[in-house]
């Protein structure tokens, strides 16, 4: 009977397999008209200025507007869009896209675009980026890559030459979700990021007693700083975590705790309002303990 319970059970994992398929070519192909008939968009989320809370910039994240169901969260599509070999149409587009809009902006505002490991495995990455900059007369250092550690780990190569490449432009580099991978100090040493993302992870329950939270941003702090890099604290919703990120020694702010991802044409307003931010978030108000 267990034999047969196995077997069951095998035979209702396949058929689930079978629908994932499904749902995935699915969505493959929908992603596919959607570059076409352009429902996707940058959304643009403040990054703060620890010290001073001005705004230093934005980071770039996707959104898709999908017809039947409303907004599609990256975290689903980016995925499909890599193994369907669609990121490096979207990556060159979110690159330009993210250019356009920094031409506008005032020259203190910097914006932060995430790289997949697929495009920096591609050799012409750099040559597409400096073409997006001139295109659009974008000084290289207000723009900003985000990789994340798996960059190291594929076999694809071509990952210390594209490093080169992009410092030689003038591009910012962030090592982004630090923290949740390898998190090798190798990477630190060998690499030449200008800024580290320490992952939400950290962020969320650092304020609960007992965590190790605090001592492992305090610690990724100084370790930035003493390599001469930024770190932003990312994730930061409440007041308490927004104390606790400064006083271990974050430089920068991200989080629900100052601003969701706007639209384009929140962040103009934004802007348009000077560069001075407040904690205004939903959870802004300090809790009760
Ligand atoms: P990420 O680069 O680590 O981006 C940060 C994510 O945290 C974003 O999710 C952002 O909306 C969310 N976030 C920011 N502040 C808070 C907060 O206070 N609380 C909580 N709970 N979440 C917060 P999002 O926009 O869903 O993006 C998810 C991931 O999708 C990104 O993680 C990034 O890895 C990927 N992604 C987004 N845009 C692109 C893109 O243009 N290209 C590539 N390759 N990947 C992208
Ligand atoms: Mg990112
Ligand atoms: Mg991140
Ligand atoms: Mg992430």
């Amino acid at each position: 009977a267990a034999k047969d319970a196995g077997r069951g059970r095998f035979r209702l994992f396949s058929e689930d397999l079978h629908v994932a398929a499904r749902e995935r070519n699915q969505l493959e192909e929908e992603l596919r008209s959607a570059i076409d008939k352009g429902d996707l968009e940058l959304h643009y989320q403040p990054v703060v200025h620890a010290g001073n809370e001005t705004l230093a910039g934005f980071e770039a994240l996707l959104r898709w507007k999908h017809p039947k169901h409303g907004w599609i969260s990256p975290e689903k599509f980016v995925p499909v869009a890599e193994d369907a070999g669609l990121i490096p149409v979207i990556g060159e587009w979110a690159l330009k896209r993210a250019c356009a809009d920094l031409a506008r902006w005032p020259e203190a505002v910097r914006c932060a675009v995430n790289v997949s490991p697929l495009q920096f495995a591609d050799p012409g990455l750099p040559g597409s980026i400096s073409a997006a900059l001139t295109k659009y007369g974008v000084e290289p250092s207000r723009l900003e890559l985000e990789i994340t550690e798996s960059v190291f780990l594929s076999e694809e190569g071509g990952t210390e030459a594209t490093f080169a490449a992009l410092k030689k432009i003038g591009v910012r580099l962030a090592l982004d979700d630090f923290g949740t991978g390898y998190s090798s100090l190798g990477y630190l040493k060998n690499a030449p990021f200008d800024k580290i993302k320490i992952d939400q992870g950290f962020v969320r329950g650092a304020t609960m007693p007992g965590s190790r939270n605090g001592a492992i941003i305090a610690a990724i702090s100084s370790l930035a700083e003493a390599l001469g890099m930024d770190t932003t604290a990312e994730g930061v919703e409440t007041m308490d975590e927004l104390e606790l990120v400064r006083m271990h020694g974050c430089s920068h702010i991200q989080g629900y705790i100052y601003s969701k991802p706007l639209s384009p044409a929140e962040a103009n307003r934004l802007l348009e309002a000077g560069l001075a931010m407040q904690p205004t978030g939903p959870r802004a108000a300090r809790e009760p303990r």
